[in-house]
């Protein structure tokens, strides 16, 4: 934040720039007497007041997030031509970090997925990757995600929240085991957001500068490493500093503690995808590292915190179809299903000139055919309002920039889960989590963190259904929280 104190401002002025007569006395008839409405400065005041906020987010309400730069230290040219992965680039970047289901002004420390949402301003404009703590998700068709999130958020009668309607909803869609696995272990509370990595989670499309094609995964790995905190200090922290995340990222960046993240990526050549052993765009599992081993790409570094936290984080815009060329989508239904819904975000939460504002604004020139619309301050560079023109256009030049990135489909209209492959089943990363991953410790910390949530109004038939979840993940597992919630 700017120091006030620093700068000796010379006077107060209303919005328009005009000296005010008082900070403290409205305009009244003697000084007992009625407040007249022609004071112009308090009704401003006041209609300003009234209209400070703008819709919290519905999902990734409570966050905070900081500017930096990203640099390219491996070289992944021979699998995408993006302008930011060349070799030696350099470029700006914001990043935005949250918690799913908490309101504004929920704790840090609450055990939750967290958002790890990135901008990166390009020569060929703002390349988003709105990515997670968590390389999956807990449900594979956007048709779910409102359900999915409704029940871990507020109960429409008490206004509180319930585990019994999150157990509900998990326990009767099980591809959701491999996502609650990982929420329920130590990854679901970061002892900071700098000791957490982030994952695209989905799977994104590249292609180089020959038309070749692969798809791909990132890590964003943590170079502060990985650390989390138990129930119990979680528990603690969410009564003692409800911010402590947003303010330990602002205060290391404030001391010059700039935090820094290694990107990485998983590269799978674009054939395999056809006959890989489970389906590689599912959203609920990870492509094992021994099959596709992570390639470095660059260093991410967070160094500027932003001056005025509701201009640049509150109103900081991210969406997955902010794809620059050399790469696009994939068939994952839970991005295709995003690609629409953030943008549709931000134009009802913020206006539909959210992109004009300065987290938004590329830092190239915008030769757009949008126009008008409320709130929209810069001009119109392009000299026509329509395409074609007879007035030099701007005209998509695809020549210079290729056609776009994507993949060849038909079929029938349906309503259909992916096709079924050998290792697509709902349980079996999870299992793999647990008994491979995971040591003891950590073991026996899934199982108190699960056994206290369900101990924690979630009834039968609910709790019944959770026992044989967990067995499905892992029979022990199952049979350990069972045994913990029966005794209470
Ligand atoms: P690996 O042994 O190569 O990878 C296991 C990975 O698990 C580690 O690299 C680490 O990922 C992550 N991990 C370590 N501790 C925890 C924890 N407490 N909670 C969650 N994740 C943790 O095996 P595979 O690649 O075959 O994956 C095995 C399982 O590991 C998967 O089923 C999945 O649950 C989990 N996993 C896999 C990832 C992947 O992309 N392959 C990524 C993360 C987890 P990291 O280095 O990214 O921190």
């Amino acid at each position: 934040m700017t120091d006030p104190g620093q700068q000796n401002f010379p006077y107060t002025t209303n919005n328009a720039g005009i000296p005010v007569e008082s900070d403290e006395h409205s305009l009244t008839v003697g000084p007992d007497g009625p407040i007249l409405l022609q004071d112009h400065y308090l009704i401003e005041k006041m209609a300003q007041f009234n209209r400070e906020r703008v819709p919290e987010r519905v999902v990734h309400a409570k966050g905070g997030g900081a500017y930096g730069t990203f640099e390219v230290t491996g070289d992944v040219s021979q699998f995408t031509k993006a302008d930011l992965f060349q070799p030696g680039k350099r470029c700006g970047m914001l990043a935005r970090f949250s918690t799913v289901a908490g309101e504004q002004g929920s704790p840090d420390t609450w055990r939750d997925p967290r958002g790890f949402a990135l901008k990166f301003y390009t020569e060929h404009g703002n390349y988003d990757l709105v990515g997670n703590n968590t390389p999956v998700f807990f449900v594979r068709d956007p048709q779910k995600f409102q359900d999915f999130i409704r029940s871990q958020k507020r109960h429409p009668a008490t206004g509180l929240r319930s585990n019994d309607m999150q157990w509900d909803f998990w326990t009767l869609s099980p591809e959701t085991a491999h996502m609650v696995t990982w929420l329920m272990g130590d990854r679901g509370v970061p002892k900071t957001w700098r000791h957490m990595n982030g994952y695209s989670s989905h799977t994104y499309l590249w292609v180089n500068g020959g038309g070749e094609k692969f798809w791909v995964k990132y890590h964003i790995k943590t170079d502060q490493g990985v650390e989390f905190y138990t129930q119990r200090e979680a528990d603690e922290l969410a009564g003692l500093d409800a911010d402590k995340h947003r303010r330990d990222l602002y205060e290391s960046i404030a001391a010059g503690d700039a935090p820094t993240w290694t990107v990485h990526v998983q590269v799978m050549p674009f054939a395999e995808a056809a006959d890989y052993r489970f389906n590689p765009f599912d959203l609920t599992k990870v492509w094992p590292h021994a099959d596709y081993p992570l390639i470095e790409v660059g260093k991410m570094t967070l160094n500027r915190n932003p001056d005025d936290f509701f201009v640049h984080i509150e109103q900081a815009a991210f969406a997955p179809s902010n794809l620059v060329p050399g790469i696009g989508p994939s068939p994952d239904k839970m991005l295709l299903g995003r690609l629409f819904s953030y943008p549709d975000t931000h134009r009802y939460r913020i206006g539909p000139n959210f992109a004009q504002l300065p987290p938004n604004r590329p830092h190239v020139p915008v030769y757009s055919y949008a126009k008008d619309g409320p709130m929209r301050y810069e001009p119109n560079r392009v000299g026509a309002v329509y395409a074609p023109n007879s007035h030099g256009g701007p005209a998509a030049d695809t020549d210079r920039f290729g056609e776009p990135a994507g993949w060849y489909a038909e079929g029938e209209m349906v309503r259909e889960a992916y096709r079924l492959r050998p290792d697509d089943d709902d349980f079996g990363q999870a299992g793999t989590l647990v008994r491979e991953v995971l040591d003891d410790a950590a073991r026996e910390r899934l199982v108190s963190n699960v056994s206290q949530h369900l101990l924690d109004g979630v009834t039968a038939p609910v709790l019944d259904r959770a026992f044989q979840y967990w067995r499905n993940v892992d029979q022990n597992i199952g049979d350990r929280i069972a045994e913990t919630v029966g005794r209470g």
